[in-house]
């Protein structure tokens, strides 16, 4: 087992993390910056990015992504070590003088720190209806820029009424011929500017009020049991894939028995970043942010960061004085 030991760990490499270990390298901490899966975080599956301060044209989520990293490169700050952290305890170890309140466990790798930033973000929720769980990868998908491409020409359903309910179908009908929005109220969540654009897409039409209760099929997802909540009836229809945008649960895991979530299980922060466990910070979308977007992140990781600094300083200050 591979330990490390740094004053900050930064827990995700999406933009909250990443803008927090630009702020971390500026205040000069020692800190190490773990990713599960690709720096970028969710943005990488987002196929334009139009409301982020700066762009002289819109970029995709991935191109932003990339950016990033390079400007976190710049700065000599690399994304290598891509592992999951699975749990984080609480420690009173002490060694050579120097104390490590936090061990963050990974699969190989064990990582002592003093302050942690949780940047672990959100994953999609999902319906929990019969025949679910057999189409998912057959049928069934939670990412339109990765799958869009498969379905040229077919009849594909979005459900949900939120912002990427709505972007990803305006973007799921450049491929297809034909994408219906399937959303469970008669009115959408989504910003203005997507829903005027998605009704005035003649490739998409609204399914209102109306729930998917089971999806069928044989090898692959054929079709899906709709009801319509207004006439309490429900209805077979063919449809050639399903994309679920109906929200999304945290990735607190690691931290659910160390600092206070609220009910749903996001982080319960203050304007700080500061969760109920000093020393442990969280950005982005795992806390309970009232906007969840790359911007919000990106000044959550700048006020993590400052703070954590703050924090250690104070921490180093008390250990020398004792
Ligand atoms: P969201 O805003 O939570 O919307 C989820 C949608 O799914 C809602 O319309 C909800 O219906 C529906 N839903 C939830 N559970 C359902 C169920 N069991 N069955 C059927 N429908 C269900 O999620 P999101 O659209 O992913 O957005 C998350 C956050 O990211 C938001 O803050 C959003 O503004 C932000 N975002 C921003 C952008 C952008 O600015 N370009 C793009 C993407 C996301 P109800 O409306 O009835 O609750």
């Amino acid at each position: 087992m591979q330990e490390i030991k740094t004053d900050l760990v930064i827990i995700g490499a999406g933009p909250g993390g990443l803008s927090a270990a630009l702020y971390a390298r500026r205040s000069g901490l020692d800190f190490e910056i773990v990713e599960e899966k690709m720096a970028g975080g969710q943005i990488i599956n987002t196929d334009s990015i139009e409301n982020y301060p700066g762009l002289k044209e819109n970029i995709t989520g991935y191109e932003l992504a990339q950016n990033l990293v390079e400007h976190c490169k710049r700065f000599d700050i690399r994304v290598w070590d891509y592992f999951p952290i699975n749990s984080i305890e609480k420690t009173n170890e002490t060694e050579k003088g120097k104390s490590y309140g936090f061990r963050c466990q990974g699969d190989e790798k064990l990582i002592r720190a003093n302050a942690v930033i949780i940047a672990t973000g959100a994953s999609p929720d999902r319906l929990n209806v019969e025949g679910e769980d057999e189409f998912i990868g057959r049928g069934i998908s939670f990412c339109g820029t990765c799958d869009g491409v498969l379905y040229r020409d077919k009849e594909v359903a979005v459900v949900g009424g939120g912002d990427t309910a709505i972007e990803e179908a305006i973007f799921l009908a450049k491929f297809a011929k034909k994408v219906f929005i399937i959303h469970r109220r008669n009115e959408l969540r989504a910003a203005e500017i997507l829903k005027q654009r998605a009704f005035g897409n003649k490739k998409i039409e609204f399914l209102w009020c109306c729930v998917i209760e089971k999806f069928l099929g044989r090898d692959k997802l054929e079709k899906i049991l709709l009801r319509n909540k207004n006439e309490d009836k429900t209805h077979e229809m063919k449809i050639d894939g399903v994309f679920e945008y109906v929200g999304w649960k945290p990735n607190s895991g690691p931290v659910k028995d160390l600092v206070d979530l609220d009910e749903r299980g996001f982080i319960i922060t203050n304007f700080k970043m500061e969760t109920s466990m000093p020393g442990i910070f969280a950005i982005g979308d795992v806390r309970n942010t009232p906007l969840r977007q790359v911007v919000t992140a990106v000044a959550d990781g700048a006020v993590a960061a400052i703070y954590a600094d703050r924090f250690l300083y104070s921490l180093e200050h008390q250990q020398s004085n004792v």
